[in-house]
């Protein structure tokens, strides 16, 4: 249950008559929808608006901030020219210009003979000085509010600094005074500022300096979010933590087996990876591992090491997969090897026949089978184990596995061992942020042989040439992927695209290109996908990175259309769909000219490097920018106000802190672990709290 103190804040914002349903939606993806959210919308820059001449004395091309009383009204004589008024003070004229303007409003707002304030950017036009479409103009009753110093805030589309920022006011106005959460010392050595005076302070920067990370109200919020952050990560930690777990040991040497058995040679970081997992299972300690490497580095088969020794020592093992069709292709990939060590495979996922899955279901429990391949929805339903050791989470790119792991927190007796996969590259940086303090196995080299892929990009206006181009590749049996974004903001027109793109190119190779996209029904969706990867089908047109995971090793061209609009990450992730097999592959990058800065430097960097980790820390600077679409779909935890560039140092710390109050019971015990709950709610954290009831 959130504070009652909260509750203000909780609402969704009060949009005034101007915000359409359009730029509703473009505010909730640039903002949030309550009215806390604004407040973590911090301003970027400033515009001084302390300059107040007369006009006589005002000089052209700066921001004036001028008291004028209207002389006349000059309405245009036909659209497109401009509106001019008059105005005067005991120094001389000035004229505000306005270019399609409604006469109506204008009369309303600067009657003739009223005293104003004006504010804006002064010119000089035939030896008269003007200011066109002045941005405030502040009635005599209003002065008290203008602010000399104006913050400037990221914007959309259709929505001016000023509307956003009476949004802004409104959210500082009603945040209520709250009790300390920060342990008094750490406050006084850092000279911070309470909760709410830190967040007005940054709301209404006084000057540039006050923009800087290093402002020590900045540095209290952003300090109040990471701690937000570690603590979360710490409660739910030390829940599933278990004091004891397994000792597995590979009497029957089966790993060995299995190595023997590759038809590859392992890379350097798979033979370490496998030699920490196995010592981790070794020990009576539970594991908890992260296994972490880009696409395709080869996890699948160290986690199949993992399930071997598990199996040499009589113990199952289950690997779980976001997919059906993902699982398939575990279960298809592995049998083999498998098989050759006379170890028992299955795979258990919703489309098996009730009859089939129940000898499935008999076979786990009386311990006949060794190794389950399922979808994350098989931990959803009661399976019972004979002897479970091992569970495996083939996470691919989504982050919740905080969540995943409560399915077998330490409510079991003898809890399994688990080992995560995760093929998004961490960051260094973001790694603690995103699992706390879990162990990490990293597959830093690529398999040999591997040949990297050659990334170009292309305005969109040379796409008869690329379509062309797909025709040299079908003759040589290679497949290509066609990728067009979805954005979720304009996502019936993003869907049209996808369809249009597909029919004009199926029109082109008949009958050989597919479409996939999120709209359609799982099982249509694998079909196709099957198609494609039987080679049914050539070309699959697909609106975003629905099958993360999918391994078609003869595709060889990746083309993403308005790569523009993607993250570097993800372009990454989307690349890493080629470039499997001893092919060349290429990837090709189309955008919409012109091409903005970010947009530029993401291409530049694909161009640079295919190495995931170098990418992954470059997208955090960049996002730096405010690449939302990049962020929301990654799943990595986002930070509003601390930058992780900057406050890593208040990382470690927030990471210590939360450790010291998870240890020393200050949560739901003490004044401190109240005030605290207030700072898990304040940053949507509040999930956490449920373990400490548990824990
Ligand atoms: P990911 O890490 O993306 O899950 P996979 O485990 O699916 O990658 O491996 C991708 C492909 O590389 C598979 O076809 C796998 O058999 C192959 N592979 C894995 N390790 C090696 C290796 N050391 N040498 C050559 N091929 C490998
Ligand atoms: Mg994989």
């Amino acid at each position: 249950m959130r504070p009652k103190i909260l509750d203000k804040l909780f609402k969704p914002i009060q949009t005034s008559k101007g915000i359409g349903p359009r730029l509703k939606i473009k505010l909730k993806y640039l903002v949030g929808e309550n009215i806390v959210d604004y407040l973590w919308h911090i301003p970027n820059n400033i515009i001084d608006r302390s300059y107040k001449p007369k006009i006589a004395s005002a000089e052209s091309n700066r921001i004036v901030t001028i008291n004028l009383t209207v002389l006349k009204h000059k309405p245009s004589r036909r659209r497109g020219l401009p509106y001019k008024i008059t105005c005067i003070d005991e120094t001389g004229e000035i004229d505000l210009i306005w270019f399609n303007a409604r006469r109506q409003y204008l009369e309303e707002i600067l009657p003739i003979g009223s005293n104003l304030t004006i504010s804006g950017k002064i010119e000089t036009y035939k030896k008269r000085k003007q200011i066109i479409h002045p941005q405030h103009i502040i009635k005599e009753d209003d002065k008290n509010s203008f602010q000399e110093i104006e913050p400037v805030y990221r914007l959309t589309q259709g929505l001016t600094n000023k509307v956003l920022r009476n949004y802004i006011n409104k959210a500082l106005e009603i945040t209520p005074s709250l009790p300390e959460w920060h342990d008094k010392e750490l406050i006084k050595r850092m000279n911070w500022p309470n909760f709410t005076s830190a967040i007005k302070d940054i709301h209404n920067p006084k000057n540039l300096d006050d923009l800087d990370h290093e402002n020590t109200s900045k540095q209290r919020i952003s300090y109040d979010e990471l701690l937000a952050n570690q603590l979360s990560l710490a409660l739910i930690s030390k829940n599933f933590e278990a004091p004891k777990g397994q000792k597995i040991a590979d009497k029957r040497k089966l790993v060995n087996n299995l190595l023997n058995n590759l038809p590859f040679e392992l890379t350097n970081s798979q033979k370490t990876s496998i030699k920490e997992i196995i010592n981790d299972l070794n020990k009576t300690e539970r594991m908890i591992r992260l296994l972490q490497g880009d696409v395709g580095s080869g996890k699948t088969i160290v986690a199949l090491a993992g399930l071997f020794h598990c199996a040499g020592s009589s113990k199952q093992g289950v690997m779980m997969a976001p997919t059906e069709l993902l699982a398939r292709q575990h279960f298809e990939g592995l049998k083999d090897l498998c098989f050759k060590s006379g170890i028992n495979i299955n795979i258990l996922t919703g489309k098996i026949k009730p009859k089939e899955r129940k000898i499935i279901l008999n076979d786990i429990a009386n311990g006949k089978i060794d190794i389950i391949i399922g979808t994350h929805a098989l931990f959803q339903e009661k399976v019972v184990f004979n002897d479970l050791g091992l569970v495996i989470i083939d996470e691919q790119h989504r982050f919740g596995v905080h969540q995943r792991l409560s399915l077998t927190s330490k409510s079991i007796e003898s809890p399994p061992d688990i080992l995560i996969m995760s093929a998004t590259p961490i960051p260094r940086t973001l790694e603690l942020t995103a699992f706390g303090s879990m162990q990490v196995s990293r597959l830093l080299d690529k398999p040999i042989g591997r040949k990297p892929i050659k990334t170009l990009a292309k305005p969109i206006n040379k796409i008869d040439e690329v379509i062309k181009s797909l025709e040299r590749l079908i003759s040589i049996n290679e497949k290509t992927y066609w990728v067009c974004p979805l954005i979720e903001e304009s996502e019936k027109i993003d869907l049209a695209a996808a369809e249009e793109r597909y029919h004009q190119l199926n029109d082109i190779y008949k009958g050989k290109v597919g479409l996939v996209h999120g709209k359609m029904k799982i099982e249509d969706r694998e079909r196709v996908m099957r198609e494609f990867k039987n080679g049914k089908k050539m070309i699959l047109v697909a609106t975003t990175v629905i099958e993360v995971g999918i391994d078609v090793p003869d595709a060889t061209f990746m083309i993403i259309e308005h790569s523009e609009r993607f993250g570097l990450s993800q372009l990454h992730q989307l690349r890493g769909r080629v470039g499997r097999s001893d092919k060349l592959s290429n990837c090709l990058l189309l955008y919409k000219s012109p091409l903005g800065e970010n947009a530029k430097k993401r291409i530049e960097i694909l161009r640079d490097t295919n190495d995931g980790f170098v990418i992954a820390e470059e997208d955090l600077i960049l996002r730096g920018a405010g690449e939302i679409l990049g962020v929301k779909q990654s799943g990595l935890p986002y930070f509003k106000i601390a930058n992780l560039n900057i406050d890593r140092q208040l990382l470690e710390l927030a990471k210590n802190d939360a450790n010291f109050i998870i240890e020393s019971n200050i949560l739901g015990n003490t004044e401190r672990g109240k005030n605290l709950e207030l700072l898990l709610h304040l940053f949507n954290k509040e999930e956490a709290l449920k373990y400490l009831e548990a824990g």
